[in-house]
């Protein structure tokens, strides 16, 4: 039988393995099953530019849909695979059809956390294209409208509906806005940013319950505080979608367990991207991680493997994350730091955070300082040692000590 490979899912992970398959020479059918009507496309304009209105659908596309068809890859949209037989190696659809494969790839991503006991009070999440159409059709001059979690989603939303004249809050149930993802010290930095803007950010206390009221929503908080709200937006975090593959007997640890090389215990089934819990070189541990840059990169290793290439994951994590005029680049995971170094000047709007675990530096954040982070990611991923004075000192090009 021909090689074929049957990709669940048409995110930036899915599409990935599709790409390096080709450019790596594999010429075997691809089959994309793709739950959503659209072309796969990018998310992180969705709740910056494409929410504001400054980005037309098309232009969310990762690739044209003539992409497809000049290089034979079958995209099935608006199709869920629904079951998985590993012994005949078949995927089938909802219709009946089944398809064969000789490897599968899951690329199914995440879905939103719901809010608890809010179900048909018409909340709105942030995911994919029609979450932010059907928000957009309710969105109406000046509205006041509470944010749920004050993560990437809670806080890039909260920028662009402040910018489009709305009044914005944003409730996060930790201590600090991004909590887990910066240093309490960025974080306060900014919160002050956002609330210079006019944005309102309530931490330390959960949203409790929402109920509809005559005009609205009545949102009520953790300590007792309540108030009326126009639209509410939650942004509490996503859950990786692993049911069809626990549904086939693969290993699940909140992602879908792969090891180094994007393979599951059965060697003919890959995982890739937010549904997957990697082995990764770098940290040794198993990781899920939830990110472009994640995607794309364990996509490239899973379509190694698949051509008997096998190269381990060790690629560095980066993340950004744009709010105002404010741009946030991550290079590495600071979680774990025990130190850290502000480079630069905070008042300036452009500077550094460099993490340390012991001497070494272990990630680096910046703002608007985009020469730090090109510079960091190099460092931290050859893993050179730079000290914190070195680090402190903002004169001295971070490149310098490449
Ligand atoms: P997130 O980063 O997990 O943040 C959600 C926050 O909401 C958490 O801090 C959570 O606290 C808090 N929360 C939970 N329940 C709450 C409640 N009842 N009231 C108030 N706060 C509550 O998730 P997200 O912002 O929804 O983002 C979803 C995914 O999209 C993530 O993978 C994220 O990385 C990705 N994304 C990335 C970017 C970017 O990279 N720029 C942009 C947008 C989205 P607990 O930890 O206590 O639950």
């Amino acid at each position: 039988m021909e090689n074929n490979i049957v990709i669940v899912g048409g995110g930036n992970a899915g599409m990935q393995v599709a790409d390096s398959l080709r450019k790596g020479g594999f010429d075997g059918p691809i089959d994309m099953f793709c739950a959503e009507p659209h072309l796969p496309y990018q998310r992180p304009p969705l709740s910056k530019k494409f929410l504001e209105g400054k980005l037309e659908e098309k232009r969310l596309f990762l690739r044209p849909a003539s992409y497809y068809e000049t290089k034979n890859i079958h995209l099935h949209l608006l199709t869920k695979v629904v079951s998985i037989d590993r012994q005949v190696h078949v995927v089938s659809i909802a219709d009946g059809r089944s398809f064969p494969y000789t490897k599968l790839v899951f690329a199914t991503g995440a879905r939103v956390r719901r809010l608890p006991g809010t179900e048909g009070l018409g909340l709105h999440y942030i995911r994919g294209i029609d979450d932010v159409a059907a928000l957009q059709e309710k969105l109406e001059p000046a509205m006041k409208i509470v944010l749920v979690g004050g993560g990437f989603i809670g806080l890039e939303t909260a920028a662009t509906l402040t910018r489009l004249g709305h009044a914005v809050t944003v409730v996060e149930a930790m201590d600090q806005i991004m909590p887990g993802l910066v240093a309490p010290t960025l974080a306060g930095y900014f919160k002050q940013v956002h609330e210079s803007h006019g944005t309102k950010i309530i931490e330390g206390v959960g949203v409790d319950r929402v109920a509809k009221s005559d005009n609205g929503y009545a949102v009520s908080l953790g300590d007792g505080r309540a108030f009326d709200a126009d639209l509410v937006i939650v942004g509490i975090g996503v859950i990786a979608n692993t049911d069809l593959a626990a549904d086939a007997g693969l290993a699940v640890e909140r992602g879908i367990v792969v090891n180094e090389f994007a393979q599951t215990d059965d060697p003919d089934i890959y995982a890739v991207g937010d549904c997957a819990t990697g082995m990764h070189m770098r940290f040794g541990a198993p990781t899920r991680l939830e990110s472009v840059q994640n995607a794309v990169d364990q996509a490239a290793v899973a379509a190694k493997s698949i051509l008997d290439e096998p190269t381990a994951y060790d690629a560095l994590p980066w993340f950004w994350s744009d709010q105002y005029d404010l741009k946030l680049q991550m290079a590495g995971l600071s979680r774990g730091f025990d130190d850290l170094v502000v480079r630069g000047d905070m008042a300036t709007g452009k500077f550094s955070i460099c993490y340390f675990k012991g001497e070494q530096m272990i990630a680096l954040d910046s703002v608007n300082a985009i020469a730090d982070h090109m510079a960091a990611k190099r460092l931290l991923a050859a893993g050179t040692y730079v000290t914190k004075a070195q680090c402190a000192d903002a004169d001295v090009p971070l490149k310098t000590y490449l």
